[in-house]
């Protein structure tokens, strides 16, 4: 999604940067998911209903200490949680990393009519402004065969000041950029790619490897595919060849195709269409236990599950991008595997399954780690 330096201020990533200085002070073990259970075991035994919403909500602050154990003063400077969770899936432990959210407009579903995209969306809920529907930009750090593999990158800067929150996150989640191996890029949109440089155009992840598919690569290269594109979308082309640049000049990019090697454990599901490099990731946790990280073949999550023909505007070539989501959703169907989305709601980890002939989601629900994990 290339909504580059989209102008909507967006709340929740004012308040997340808000709540800096108290969640950095809860340094949660790598291993450990948030204590919900304690924080809500503690909170009823504290007096009245008031204090009980005041905990609920302060979330991280309970555990800054003393001085940040009082409720906030005032509501506007109450924060959401940190943005992020872990998923452990066999021998993988997934941590999804939260970049933040921005609007996408219901006239960007292409295949539909607004009749029945409304009545699609009707008692769906999906958080709706007039500048769109909320949409999260998410990526996953996944620890596997020994290695430490990001899949996307967020959008740093490229969107404005309310996103860009993956390294933020990564870093309260108890990692550091410098121990990621790999960042594999689903596909070269700023949403994906911004986030592998820092806010001074550095690269971010000083030891790892910059894996980028050889198509897209040679797509924002190519003066033709520029010229065509929607003008709203001509600064996509510059911006990522700006991006990819200082990786390419140290030496650290690698361009893949089909055949090509990748990480250890990881195997490429080529999904075309949005992008005509567009790329899938699955890692592999064993028996029952394979991920499969999507990028984005879904935008709409309460629309394009149940209708996977309807498109994105956005999708360079539709009638690929439909084939590559029918044919992943199927496949994720049958196979029973776990499945990242890009676009999906925070933490976007769940599974595909089968609803009156097309597909549902079924998000991942909140749960203790695994004893030793
Ligand atoms: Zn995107």
């Amino acid at each position: 999604m290339p909504h580059a330096n989209h102008p909507s201020a967006d709340p929740l990533g004012k308040r997340l940067q808000a709540s800096l200085p108290c969640a950095r002070a809860d340094r949660l073990a790598p291993t450990a998911q948030l204590p919900l259970a304690g924080r809500l075991a503690l909170a009823t035994r504290l007096a009245g209903a008031a204090a009980l919403t005041a905990v609920a909500l302060a979330g991280t602050c309970l555990f800054a200490g003393p001085a940040h154990a009082a409720p906030p003063a005032d509501a506007a400077s109450l924060a959401q949680a940190p943005g992020y969770y872990r998923q452990v899936i066999g021998s993988l432990r997934v941590t999804a990393l939260f970049d933040g959210v921005v609007p996408l407009g219901r006239n960007l579903i292409v295949g539909m009519t607004p009749k029945q995209i409304d009545a699609q969306l009707f008692q769906r809920y999906v958080p709706e402004t007039p500048a769109g529907m909320q949409t999260a930009v998410n990526a996953y750090l996944v620890e596997h065969d020994g290695r430490l593999t990001l899949v996307d990158a967020g959008t740093a800067k490229c969107f404005g000041d309310a996103l860009g929150h993956v390294v933020e996150n990564l870093r309260l989640a108890g990692f550091k950029p410098e121990q990621v191996d790999d960042i594999l890029v689903t596909h070269a949109h700023p949403d994906h790619l911004c986030g592998v440089l820092d806010d001074k155009g550095a690269i971010a992840f000083p030891n790892a490897t910059l894996w980028l598919p050889r198509a897209d690569d040679a797509f924002v290269r190519d003066p033709e595919a520029e010229k065509h594109a929607p003008e709203a979308f001509k600064g996509i082309f510059g911006l990522a060849r700006k991006v990819i640049e200082p990786w390419q000049t140290a030496g650290k990019l690698k361009l893949f195709g089909a055949g090509d090697a990748l990480p250890a454990g990881v195997s490429l599901v080529a999904s075309p269409g949005h992008t005509p490099g567009h790329s899938s990731y699955l890692f592999d946790g064993g028996k029952d236990a394979k991920l499969l990280v999507w990028g984005d073949v879904v935008h709409y999550h309460a629309v394009q599950f149940a209708t996977p023909e309807a498109s994105f505007e956005v999708d360079a070539d539709r009638a690929r991008a439909i084939d590559s989501r029918r044919k992943l959703m199927a496949t994720a169907t049958r196979e029973g595997w776990w499945v990242a989305g890009a676009h999906l709601p925070f933490p976007g980890l769940g599974h595909v399954r089968g609803e009156n002939k097309n597909y549902a989601w079924v998000p991942a629900e909140y749960s203790p780690l695994p004893a030793g994990k």
